[in-house]
């Protein structure tokens, strides 16, 4: 039987290999929703071609030219930021594949908890700012989430068969980015275009800024924390430049199991969308006819300051993380857009970390405060980089 899928951010990275995975396992999945944020030719590229139920198109102001796009189609089209949730609720797909970014993606996923969905979560930044939140939820709504993060995939699937008492430590690797080795003096001058050529993956600009910043891999040791219940002092990271050990799990007896294969996303989707099935999936594999070397060495965190600057959050727990969170997703905009420096994203992430008044134990309400006042902050911080 087929099961019933929604898409949230189909017109991304993830989405669109998403959508690639589907096509590579048929009679399987039935797409049913499909959603973009301001891409609306794509969308309804998509929808005619994989006909869902329903779309969603985030920019309102896109919402007409979506609506007679798809005229006579029968599909449904809602626009707007809340639809996303409203989408979900009126069709209750079974899986909710959620490959939003940042955090715009956490009500979407706090809906399909409380709707019983499974979850496949790419979207980090949902457990990053409300993890303690999503996992109480989870238990009490008996909703699953299957990691599609290829680090927290290969966790997920080396801890497949043991006992969680067994496990002493994560390693979460990380390729380091394009500027692993460079000095600080460097950092500070380098340019979106360079901050933009990841070595080993194509993916969206923010997490591409997060992984040259490793904001990404702070990120995700957040994101370990609340999927695995693991101690962050247990959670490690180290640099793997060839990207092909996605990550490791030490046990108390001293082993150590590893997940490997290409960089390529659309495994870590394979397997979370026919979980806990291990199917064929015709993605290319590692290879070991030639020869092949694989090496790892500590990061740098002096340098890189975001990492040390996620743990410290972590640490602190409550609000910090969305604080972290916030400012980090406007400093990367701005970065972005030319506005500061490279360095500058940590500067600002840091100075809004230690600004935003503290929330022990934050609801919904709470964290939605938080977000958009760490946004204010972090913008009133960029200004007077601009202005230095
Ligand atoms: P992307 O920028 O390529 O795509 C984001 C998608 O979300 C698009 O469909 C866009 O229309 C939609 N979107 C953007 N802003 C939105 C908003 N405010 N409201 C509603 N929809 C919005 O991003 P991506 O690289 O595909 O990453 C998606 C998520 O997956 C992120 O959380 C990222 O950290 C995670 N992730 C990505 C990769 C990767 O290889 N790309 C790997 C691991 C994890
Ligand atoms: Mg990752």
């Amino acid at each position: 039987m087929e099961r019933k899928l929604a898409i949230l951010g189909s017109t991304g990275s993830i989405g669109q290999q998403s959508l690639d995975v589907i096509d590579r396992n048929p009679g399987k999945f039935r797409v049913q929703i499909l959603t973009a944020e301001s891409n609306s030719m794509l969308l309804v590229r998509q929808a005619l071609h994989y006909k869902p139920e329903a779309v969603v198109i985030v920019k309102e102001n896109l919402l007409d030219e979506v609506t007679s796009l798809l005229k006579g189609t029968g599909i449904r089209i809602y626009g707007g930021h809340k639809a996303l949730s409203e989408a979900l609720r009126d069709f209750q797909p079974g899986i909710v594949l959620n490959a939003l970014v940042g955090f715009a993606g956490l009500l979407p996923t706090l809906t399909g908890i409380e709707c019983g969905m499974d979850i496949c979560l790419a979207n980090k930044e949902s457990l990053v700012v409300a993890g303690e939140l999503i996992t109480g939820m989870k238990e009490k709504f008996g909703s699953s989430i299957i990691p599609v993060d290829s680090e927290h995939s290969a966790i997920f699937q080396c801890l497949q068969g043991e006992q969680k008492s067994s496990v002493k430590r994560l390693y979460l690797t990380a390729s380091g980015g394009p500027f692993r080795g460079r000095s600080a003096d460097y950092l500070e001058h380098v340019t979106r275009e360079e901050a933009l050529a990841h070595p080993t993956w194509q993916m969206g600009p923010k997490i591409t800024v997060d992984s040259a910043t490793l904001m990404n891999k702070g990120l995700e040791i957040i994101e370990a924390r609340w999927l695995f219940g693991v101690e962050p002092e247990n959670i490690r990271v180290v640099i793997h430049p060839e990207s092909v050990v996605h990550s490791m799990v030490q046990f108390v007896d001293g082993s150590v199991k590893a997940q490997l294969s290409p960089p390529d996303m659309r495994l870590a989707i394979h397997y979370a969308l026919n979980y806990p099935e291990r199917t064929a999936s015709g993605i290319p594999e590692v290879s070991f006819e030639k020869p092949l070397t694989l090496t790892f060495e500590p990061p740098d965190t002096k340098k890189f300051r975001n990492l040390a600057l996620a743990v410290e959050a972590l640490e602190r727990g409550g609000n910090a993380p969305c604080v972290l969170n916030a400012a980090n997703e406007i400093a990367v905009k701005a970065f972005l857009d030319g506005k500061i420096g490279f360095l500058d994203i940590g500067r600002t992430v840091e100075t809004c970390l230690n600004r935003t008044d503290y929330i022990r134990k934050p609801d919904i309400e709470d964290l939605i405060s938080t977000d958009k006042l760490a946004r204010v902050r972090a913008g009133e911080v960029i200004d007077a980089f601009i202005y230095r």
